[in-house]
This record gives C-alpha cells, sequence and structure tokens, in this order.
C-alpha cells in the first residue's frame, strides 16, 4: 500500500508528488494522457507569482523553469479608449519580502513538461501514464481506487489518502458529492495569439486594459514561437466559428491596435470562465486540490499560481500526520486554510479584476483609475498592492488561520 494516490499530473498533481515524495512520502501518480500526447495540451496558464517561484525552489524546479520562461519585474493597466498607460508596478519593490522579486513567464506546458521529468526520477513516485481514474471507495484506514489503462485493461490502486487534483472535472470531486459551488460567465474569451512586438508602443510584457467596450490583455510569451496573447470578451451570441475565423481575428486586432500590416495570428480559443469552488476540499481521505477544488478566470493569473499553494500545504500536512504522528483533524486545518483564501482571495480578486476591466460607469472607471494611480505612485501603497497581487499576503493569511 502506498502512502498517497494523486490523481492527474497537471501542475498542482505533479508538484503535490514532488513535495510528498522528497519528504520521505510514497506516491502513486496516476495521468490519463500518455508520453506521446502529454505535451500535446494546450498551453495555458503562464503567469508565475513570487509566493509559487519560493515554492518551484523548494521542489527543485525553478533553474529548469527559468530557463524556460522569462522574467517580467513590471506590468502595467492601460486605458484602451485613450490608448494611455494608467499605473505601472514594478515587483522589484518586494526586494526584501522574497527572493523572487518578479513573476516568471513560463506556460503550464513547459512547468508540466520539466516537473515530470524529474518525477520521473524520483524513486519514490510510482508513475501511471495513460491511466484514467475511475472512482474509488473508503475502507477504515485505505481508499482503494479504480481505474483503466488506455488498452482498457481495469487496475486498482490502495493507498492510505487520494488526492484529486484531476482539474476542473474531478471525478474524485464528483465520487465525493461535493457542490462545485460558484458561476460561470455567459460570455466567453477569446485568445489570440500573434507574432508582433507591442512593446514598441509602450507596452510591458503584462498589461491589463479596461474598455468599456471591450476590454484586454495582453501578454508575451517566448517560444518557440515568440508571441503575445491577447484575450477579448465576446458575444455569447456569436457564433464561435465566426469569432474565429481568421478575417474576424484580424479585424479585431486592428480594431484594437491598427497596423499597416496584417497582423501573423498564430493560434485562437474560445474558453468559457468559471467561478467556482468546492464546498468541501475533504471528504474523509480524499481531497481536493488545484482546479478539482477551485476554478477562476485567468485575469491576475491566479488559478495556477493557487493550486500549486494548495499542493505546497497539503503536502506538509500529509508528511506530519503520516510521518511525524500529527493528528488527521490537520486535514481539516487544509480545508479551512485554503478554502478561505480560494473563496476570500482568488475567487474575490478575478471577480473584481473582470468587473474593473470590464466597467462602464465613468465615475467608477475614473475611481477606479485613480485608485490604481495612488497606489502605484506611492511605494509604500505599490508595495502592499503588489504583496496582495504576488499572493505573499494569501499565503501569510492562511497561515494565520488555525
Ligand atoms: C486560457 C487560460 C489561461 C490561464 N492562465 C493562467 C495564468 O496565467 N496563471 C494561473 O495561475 N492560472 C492560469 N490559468 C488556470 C490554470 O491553467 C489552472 O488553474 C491549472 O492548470 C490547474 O492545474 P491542475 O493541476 O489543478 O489541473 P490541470 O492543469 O487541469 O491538470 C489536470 C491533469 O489531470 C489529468 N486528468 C484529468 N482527469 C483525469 C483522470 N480521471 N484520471 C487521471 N488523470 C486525469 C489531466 O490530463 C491533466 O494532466 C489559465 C487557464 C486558462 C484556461
Amino acid at each position: 500500500m502506498q502512502d498517497v494516490l494523486v490523481v492527474g499530473a497537471g501542475p498542482v498533481g505533479l508538484c503535490l508528488s514532488l513535495a510528498l515524495a522528497q519528504a520521505g512520502v510514497s506516491v502513486t501518480l496516476i495521468e490519463t494522457l500518455g508520453d506521446d500526447n502529454f505535451l500535446d495540451q494546450v498551453p495555458r496558464a503562464g503567469t508565475n507569482h513570487p509566493a509559487t517561484l519560493e515554492m518551484y525552489d523548494r521542489l527543485g524546479l525553478y533553474p529548469e523553469l527559468e530557463k524556460r520562461g522569462f522574467i517580467a519585474p513590471k506590468f502595467q493597466y492601460w486605458d484602451r479608449p485613450t490608448q494611455t498607460m494608467v499605473a505601472e508596478f514594478d515587483h522589484a519593490l518586494l526586494g526584501n519580502d522574497t527572493k523572487f522579486p518578479y513573476v516568471l513567464q513560463c506556460e503550464r506546458i513547459k512547468i508540466v513538461e520539466v516537473a515530470l521529468a524529474v518525477a520521473k526520477q524520483t524513486p519514490l513516485i510510482d508513475l501511471h501514464m495513460r491511466t484514467t481514474l475511475d472512482g474509488f471507495v473508503q475502507h477504515g484506514d485505505r481508499i482503494v481506487a479504480t481505474a483503466h489503462t488506455e488498452d482498457g485493461d481495469e487496475v486498482q490502486f490502495t493507498a492510505r489518502y487520494i488526492v484529486g487534483t484531476e482539474g476542473a472535472r474531478s471525478i474524485v470531486r464528483k465520487e465525493l458529492d461535493i457542490e462545485f459551488e460558484g458561476f460561470t460567465y455567459p460570455d466567453r474569451t477569446l485568445n489570440i495569439e500573434v507574432a508582433y512586438d507591442f512593446r514598441s508602443h509602450g507596452y510591458e510584457d503584462r498589461n491589463y486594459i479596461s474598455d468599456p467596450v471591450e476590454w484586454s490583455n495582453l501578454f508575451r510569451w517566448i517560444g518557440p514561437p515568440e508571441r503575445w496573447r491577447v484575450h477579448f470578451p465576446t458575444d455569447p451570441n456569436d457564433d464561435p466559428d465566426v469569432i474565429c475565423s481568421p478575417e474576424a481575428l484580424q479585424a479585431r486586432m486592428q480594431n484594437f491596435l491598427p497596423n499597416p500590416r496584417d497582423y501573423t495570428i498564430l493560434g485562437s480559443n474560445l474558453y468559457t470562465v468559471h467561478q467556482r469552488v468546492a464546498a468541501k476540499f475533504r471528504g474523509g481521505r480524499a481531497l481536493l486540490a488545484g482546479d478539482s477544488a477551485h476554478v477562476n478566470s485567468p485575469i491576475g493569473g491566479m488559478g495556477l499560481n493557487s493550486g500549486v499553494h494548495d499542493a505546497i500545504n497539503l503536502a506538509d500536512k500529509l508528511i506530519a500526520i503520516l510521518h511525524e504522528g500529527a493528528d488527521e483533524a490537520l486535514l481539516d486545518r487544509y480545508d479551512r486554510q485554503r478554502r478561505h483564501i480560494a473563496i476570500q482571495h482568488t475567487q474575490a480578486q478575478t471577480i473584481r479584476n473582470k468587473r474593473a476591466l470590464a466597467e462602464k460607469d465613468p465615475e467608477i472607471r475614473k475611481r477606479n483609475q485613480d485608485e490604481l494611480r495612488r497606489n502605484a505612485e506611492d511605494p509604500a501603497r505599490a508595495r502592499a498592492f503588489l504583496r496582495r497581487t504576488s499572493l505573499l499576503d494569501s499565503i501569510a493569511e492562511a497561515e494565520s488561520i488555525t
């Protein structure tokens, strides 16, 4: 019997498995995808905040991730109707707060590639690719999980604990019959990937652009290929095929920033944004972490980050229970701490971010922008703002919850 069965080798499952195994806890990690298609996943998240970089560092992942991404110390807020920059924040102000006073732009796909390679070299991780969890039952001192391989063979795994890190459609959460509370935005977000350097227009590597008609986010990514990702809201009534047609994508980009030459569009996708948190993160010997426990809008880059924070928080508690004889009630503290952060920080902040970008009332827009300017101009306020956006405050707040 293994100590922990981790379901899903996304960033959260991999960080959890590595943290556990590095402390001597035996892990079985199962992942639906195989080595042949693992890297075919859509490159989603990519903004890694200082608090998360500290965790990658602890797991030994940071140096390789830094090589695969790039350091982005600054970000900006823009007003689209007037094409002016409202406020700029520089993480350098966090020099005394963290070893990593910047964000690392490094996409999820690179993180899982690097972390999976390390997991494969870690003796205490028993990795099963092409293996999909179907369900599990809990007994007094163990769980028994049933899964199937790509060839259709049924397999069973026995462990003391099971952790669902298999994303928003979590089987573990459904098996526990835990409600995924919250809402889904009716409008989908359009992501367009463009080969064009927006820095020549004064933009930073990360930009949040408010507009009462069509807000936007603009982020730089290094390749291959070097590209910028631009997000726009879409009308829920519009046909996805029309929204994503080459002409419509070109027109949207030209409307965003006129370019005498056509933009080179490298790709696009439409995604639905959910704001949901599981009603509980624990059901007996089963736990939820990452997207299986909470999902949110990507504005602010908090989903992956807060998921990795769940992983490290939970790993420390499982290590204490399994190796130091700590009481299992510690797992309820995990639920209290991380659910509180998911609701009060991640959900609250991402909902606020989207509302502020899309705000239509001129008075409120002005108030929001004045507030951003005041925060950016005063170093003490700017540091407080950055501690919040970089998630350092959320870690400190979780620690204060008993
Ligand atoms: C467009 C977009 C941009 C984003 N940008 C950011 C950002 O900048 N910063 C940020 O912090 N977050 C961002 N996010 C959110 C981020 O991608 C997720 O929060 C993060 O990937 C969650 O990690 P996870 O490990 O919990 O789940 P996932 O990344 O979903 O991984 C789950 C894994 O489990 C596997 N799996 C699924 N079902 C099973 C099963 N039954 N059995 C076995 N394995 C299974 C899957 O194949 C997958 O490998 C973004 C999301 C989107 C859609």
